[in-house]
């Protein structure tokens, strides 16, 4: 079914860069076969997902959504991969993102935007809009997404969809396409937060092949969102997160889901984090800082696209230098000698070095705010989702979308994003939940109220 709904409605969406219909089915025949043996099947065996095209897939091309990568097959499967299909459950295809996961709304995808289901004449979010446009059409029911500064919670806000970014650690990063490596992770992508909790156990808990990986299992979170109790619960309001810049109509969908969580029994209190105020600035300094080492791998030898410069000799450097002008598109450019030069001889104190500063200071920020409560909440995004073409010459006003999710990855700590209503434009709003490191079952806690 969802094949099919796939085939009618993703010429217009383009959630999906690569659909995988012949291994889908047959893991899904699989499944119906060992079901029919009488074997016990894990709790989502035969539940269909979408991936997100920077996580590998053993023999299925994957791209990041770049020229660089086209046609790149992996030799193996990520480990949150490897979950998913020892869950048995069929891989639908790979989706659409900006390229290297650098973006706010899938216009920087080498292989053309995403559509906003409710709207196709407006962004999906980014980078993680495939994803969350496949939920929103409902060609597929789950998927992975990843989250660097936000490209899981804010596709699911702009496209009403549910997106949780685990503490960092909690879901293995071995197999996807590193974006910045201190602040990147993968998580799930629902439409209720029930799904996401279910998936979340599947795909998370420790990994020896990544050597940030938490020892913990990921255990909890289902009975969490079943329960959804907030009754005693502390609920930190940040006082940074929701004033100027947050259009009306979000700001109004965010006060009634406060409201809600106080009627079920929670304490509301206001929190201040001051630092919060610098975390676009040193994100945007350590992100391109750490992308720039993590995207010197494609140089033309190892993967993918290789160029021969159309004169003079063929040198390494030369090769390299011509793939790379040919293969990356502007922003990951943009990002590269950003980041370069943030790193380099006499810059590197003035820039790399404080915003490594100012993130410890956001850190304690969020200590100190855990002292007060138990979660924080603020609007996903500052605005509904914007029309294409409105932000794409800006890159400061593209970024400054990412003002409300950016702090969890300086901090490392798990966010959730899910539906709460419409705002004036009739388009979906989303409310976020922070929590403190390696309590990410209060996330499914308050979820589960609200949803
Ligand atoms: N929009 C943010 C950026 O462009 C977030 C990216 C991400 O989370 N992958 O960096």
């Amino acid at each position: 079914a969802h094949l099919d709904r796939i085939a009618a409605v993703d010429g217009a969406v383009h959630a999906f860069l690569d659909v995988a219909a012949e291994s889908a089915l047959a893991t899904a025949a699989d499944v119906d076969a060992r079901r029919a043996a009488g074997d016990e099947l894990p709790e989502l065996a035969g539940v269909p997902i979408a991936v997100k095209d920077i996580v590998v897939t053993k023999g299925q091309v994957t791209t990041a959504a770049s020229k660089i990568l086209e046609g790149w097959v992996p030799p193996y499967d990520a480990t949150v991969v490897e979950r998913l299909r020892s869950a048995g459950m069929p891989i639908l295809g790979k989706t659409n993102l900006d390229e290297f996961a650098m973006g706010s709304s899938t216009e920087h995808s080498a292989y053309g935007p995403t559509r906003n289901p409710w709207d196709l004449d407006r962004i999906p979010g980014g980078s993680g809009g495939g994803s969350a446009a496949a939920l929103a059409a409902f060609e597929a029911p789950v998927a992975i997404g990843t989250d660097t500064g936000g490209s899981i919670r804010q596709p699911a806000a702009v496209t009403g969809t549910v997106g949780v970014k685990p503490t960092y650690g909690g879901v293995s990063r071995y197999g996807l396409i590193a974006l910045a490596s201190s602040l990147d992770q993968a998580g799930p992508v629902s439409r209720t937060v029930l799904d996401s909790a279910l998936l979340h156990e599947v795909i998370g808990g420790h990994d020896p092949r990544d050597s940030t990986s938490l020892p913990e299992p990921a255990t909890g979170f289902v009975q969490a969102a079943r329960e959804g109790d907030v009754s005693g619960l502390k609920v930190g309001i940040v006082k940074e997160l929701g004033g100027e810049g947050y259009q009306p109509g979000v700001r109004r969908s965010f006060e009634a889901a406060v409201a809600l969580l106080e009627r079920a029994g929670a304490e509301v209190v206001e929190v201040s984090c001051p630092s919060f105020d610098y975390a676009l600035a040193a994100y945007y300094l350590i992100l391109p800082a750490e992308a720039s080492s993590n995207l010197a791998k494609f140089d033309g030898m190892r993967f993918g696209l290789r160029v021969e410069p159309c004169e003079g000799p063929v040198t390494a450097e030369r090769v390299m230098s011509a793939t790379r002008g040919a293969g990356f598109g502007d922003e990951v450019k943009r990002r590269i000698i950003l980041g370069t030069h943030a790193l380099s001889a006499g810059y590197y104190d003035a820039y790399y070095g404080s915003a490594q500063k100012v993130r410890t200071l956001i850190q304690r920020d969020f200590a100190a705010a855990f002292q007060q409560a138990d979660v924080l909440v603020s609007p996903t995004a500052p605005t509904t989702a914007f029309r294409f073409g409105e932000k794409l010459d800006d890159p400061m006003a593209m970024y400054l979308n990412d003002v409300a999710t950016i702090p969890a990855n300086l901090a490392g700590i798990p966010g959730l994003s899910l539906p709460s209503g419409l705002s004036d434009d009739g388009l979906p709003v989303g409310f976020q939940v922070l929590a403190p490191a390696r309590a990410d079952v209060r996330l499914y806690q308050v979820g589960g109220v609200l949803e």
